[in-house]
């Protein structure tokens, strides 16, 4: 079978929620895919930031494949020797009193929405039904029909109502208007992507995220992130928060806490938030098992020992820097932070940011268009400054077969 085939096969017997570049992957090392023909990439999406340490890496497939012979899903109807040295590995990693494990970003942002509107009731004093959640314009935060609900994207929401209610949507990076909506005392939360990931890559003016943290201080309100997409060394630091000093009190992880090898999220806040849900109340068949428990423990081991989060800054830059340089009329900007770039394209005649993803493919670099008009570019961070030099010659190459 060639790459055709593979193609045609998906799109015969797959429902066609995806439209994915023509290139068909049996194979990842590193920063590194091969396609069924044998032909050598750079993977410049990471399977949306969740395989930061690289495809394959040896440790955590290791952390997998010796868990799996061992013991592999008990339910949380009965204890584990597992799940515990995960709980306690992962808050400390980031300093919480407890972790709530799932397995999907999208199941921990509904986790945190439960548990947010829950604290509204018990703690903050809301009355019953009542419970507002205060989300930004233009988020992502998965596919569910709540988190739809949330949305103010189209392709997102439209046709798949009717829809949850108990959400006020706000313009992102404005604080007047999440302090006028924060002032509302049925307000339980608010819900933030500290850089807009599926957005473009938005990424806030310096100041807002630790503003808009105090802003909730002030109103009793609970400051969620959503770092499914940003956290885990992605932007520089191990969170994106990180780079303005703000503790979300609840905290949302997913993806790359697994490196890419296992579906593993979870949910991380203190006794006085997560203690709020008693048993019973939420949960997951296969939320933290074992499998799961192990290779997140190797995942973020590998993020602290390789020093994942300084070589995203590092190389950040320069790759900015670079990026900008290119002297081509097709890019109209070029943002991001660490190793979460982006590229706005403007469209030369009927070439689009899909044509020249196409290019950049026939190069060997994968890269992904989003809303039509821009490239996200997001390495494995285990790429090298050489390697990432060797990229940049790539993508420098395609703009000018566009020119
Ligand atoms: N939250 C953010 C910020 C995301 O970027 C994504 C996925 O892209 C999700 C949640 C949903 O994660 P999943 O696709 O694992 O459900």
């Amino acid at each position: 079978m060639n790459s055709q085939d593979y193609i045609a096969r998906e799109d015969k017997y797959g429902a066609h929620n995806y439209h994915p570049l023509p290139v068909v992957l049996n194979r990842g090392k590193g920063i590194y895919v091969w396609d069924v023909e044998d032909k050598k990439y750079f993977d410049f999406l990471s399977a949306y930031s969740a395989v930061n340490q690289g495809h394959c890496h040896p440790k955590i497939v290791g952390a997998m494949t010796e868990q799996a012979q061992k013991l592999t899903l008990t339910s949380r109807a009965f204890y584990n020797d597992v799940l515990g040295e995960y709980e306690e590995y992962v808050t400390k990693y980031f300093g919480y009193d407890k972790v709530l494990p799932m397995n999907s970003g999208a199941e921990a942002d509904e986790t945190a929405l439960k548990l947010a509107r829950k604290w509204g009731y018990a703690k903050k004093g809301i009355p019953e039904n009542e419970a507002k959640i205060v989300v930004c314009e233009d988020n992502f935060h998965g596919r569910t029909i709540t988190i739809i609900s949330m949305s103010t994207d189209p392709d997102s929401y439209k046709g798949f109502g009717p829809y949850t209610p108990g959400f006020v949507v706000v313009p992102y990076n404005n604080l007047e208007a999440l302090e006028k909506e924060l002032s509302d005392p049925n307000v339980a939360a608010f819900l933030v992507e500290p850089i807009q990931g599926e957005a473009g890559v938005y990424v806030p003016e310096d100041g807002y995220l630790k503003a808009a943290y105090d802003i909730c201080k002030k109103n009793n309100v609970l400051f969620i992130a959503d770092e499914v997409q940003t956290g885990i060394a992605r932007t520089g630091k191990l969170l994106a928060v990180n780079h303005e000093n703000v503790r979300p009190d609840v905290l949302i992880l997913g993806k790359a806490i697994s490196g890419g090898v296992f579906p593993v999220s979870a949910v991380l806040a203190d006794d006085d938030i997560m203690l709020v849900i008693k048993p019973g109340e939420h949960g997951s068949t296969f939320g933290g098992n074992p499998i799961a428990a192990k290779v997140a423990i190797a995942a973020l081991e590998v993020v602290k020992d390789e020093k994942l989060a300084e070589n995203a800054e590092k190389l950040g830059k320069i790759f900015r820097d670079e990026l900008s340089s290119i002297d081509s009329d097709m890019i109209e900007l070029v943002r991001g932070k660490g190793l979460l770039n982006a590229v706005i394209i403007k469209p030369k005649g009927d070439k689009t940011a899909w044509d020249v993803c196409i290019a950049l493919k026939n190069n060997g670099l994968i890269a992904k268009p989003t809303h039509g008009h821009i490239i996200r570019f997001a390495p494995p961070l285990v790429i090298t400054e050489t390697e990432l030099y060797e990229a940049l010659e790539i993508i420098k190459k395609t703009f000018r077969e566009f020119e």
